[in-house]
């Protein structure tokens, strides 16, 4: 089989494409906070005005602005939060009001206890109030009949906090891709065991299934299939019950690459093949029997880097959110970088921020097999083909994890 350059896809066409045949899978019912990092199919509209009535900003005392026309005002009364005034207040009179007790009828004003001079039943006001200071109005937060969080809105504290004020326990939201993981070679061995000549460890469905928990599915391990046609395919079809299949190895040209012919063999039609792209240019995808297949190169970081391009994504989209890509960021370069090649390169970097801007440094030897270069790293820097930094250029970096916290 031919590999030429020709026939390969821009990184970006292979979104495209793929992201083109993911559709929104399901919903399912979860009590409130557990839909934290989901995402709601439904508008949500209030079933009343938050706050419900005017209330008190402050804890002091509440009173008719148009009626103090002097700075003294006699003490009715105390209102504290969870309770109402049901009494007028007249005149030249004012209520003590403790922080969202809703303000007595007639009330208009809150001065706070620091603002008052306090004798007895009466207290003295130290300069002049302004009129309505000091109140929350009814419904300036929120209005009956709004839509608070309409469909698509990733929720997160803010949106549980304010669907719980809405008198929420339970909602909808998209339910969690289930993504099966296939390993093939017949050098893995499950961890646990110690490596013998010529085997290694499979760590690829542990990175691949680490990558599905982190975007929010739920990944099942199907484990390694055999460098023979029958098991990559039989392995294959017993994944096909999950929303998504992520297949790593064997996608190659080798001799021993059975999985775009164990995918055609069970009726998919392979939609591309290369991407053009260093780590990891040979990529399938294939809807199989209605499930996307992807089937993602061996070498560790190639695959992890394809899943970060390609399968995070269409997980994301699955499970209903609008904004599926990672943000990508200029950063000054550390050290000098260049791209010889004609593949556009990732190149794994660590991301700092210092005097406001994001620098990068890379992360030493970049094979494809070495995952220590993304242990280092935190973000993928793009080098075009035939491209040439020095330090202090600036360059486009995919944020690959948040890991900007500040210590103590
Ligand atoms: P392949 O694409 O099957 O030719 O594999 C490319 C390279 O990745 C080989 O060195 C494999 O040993 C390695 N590899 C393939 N699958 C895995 C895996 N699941 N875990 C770790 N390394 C792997
Ligand atoms: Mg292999």
């Amino acid at each position: 089989m031919l590999v030429g350059r020709e026939n390969m896809v821009s990184i970006e066409e292979a979104q495209h494409t793929i992201l083109g045949h993911i559709v929104p899978l399901e919903t399912e019912k979860v009590s409130l906070f557990h839909g934290l990092g989901r995402v709601t199919p439904e508008d949500h509209v209030a079933p009343w005005d938050i706050p419900p009535a005017d209330n008190s900003a402050m804890d002091g005392y509440a009173f008719a602005h148009a009626a103090a026309h002097a700075p003294r005002l006699r003490v009715t009364g105390f209102l504290p939060a969870g309770e109402e005034w049901r009494s007028p207040v007249s005149p030249g009179e004012a209520v003590k009001i403790m922080t969202g007790a809703p303000l007595p009828q007639g009330c208009d004003t809150v001065v706070p206890i620091e603002e008052v001079e306090a004798d007895g039943d009466w207290i003295t006001l130290a300069s002049p109030a302004r009129e309505v200071d000091h109140v929350r109005r009814r419904g300036e937060d929120i209005r009956r009949g709004d839509v608070i969080i309409s469909a698509g809105t990733l929720l997160r504290p803010q949106e549980i906090g304010m669907l719980s004020a809405m008198g929420t326990t339970s909602l909808a939201v998209f339910r969690r891709a289930r993504v099966a993981i296939l390993s093939t070679g017949d050098e893995l061995l499950e961890p646990g065991s110690t490596p013998t000549p010529g085997k290694i460890i499979n760590s690829n469905s542990y990175s691949l299934a680490a990558q599905v928990l982190e975007a929010g599915g739920d990944p099942v391990l199907l484990g390694i299939a055999a460098d023979t046609l029958d098991a990559t395919r039989e392995k294959i079809r017993g994944g096909l019950n999950a929303d998504m299949l992520v297949v790593t190895g064997g996608v190659s040209v080798g001799d021993r690459d059975f999985v775009k012919a164990a995918i055609e063999s069970l009726g998919g039609e392979v939609t591309f093949w290369k991407v053009n792209m260093k780590p990891g240019k040979p990529l399938a995808f294939a809807m199989l029997r209605g499930t996307p297949v992807f089937a993602l190169p061996g070498n560790p970081v190639a695959a992890m880097v394809s899943f970060e391009l390609f399968v995070r994504p269409s997980i994301l989209k699955a499970m209903g959110h609008r904004r599926v890509f990672r943000p990508k960021v200029r950063a000054v370069l550390h050290e000098a970088a260049a791209n010889k090649g004609q593949r556009p390169h990732l190149v794994r970097g660590l991301v700092t921020m210092a005097q406001d801007r994001y620098r990068v440094s890379t992360t030493g030897n970049q094979s494809s097999g070495r995952l220590s270069s993304l242990i280092q790293g935190n973000g993928l820097i793009y080098l075009a083909p035939g491209s040439r930094y020095a330090a202090g250029d600036e360059v486009e970096v995919l944020l690959l994890d948040r890991g900007f916290e500040m210590g103590e």
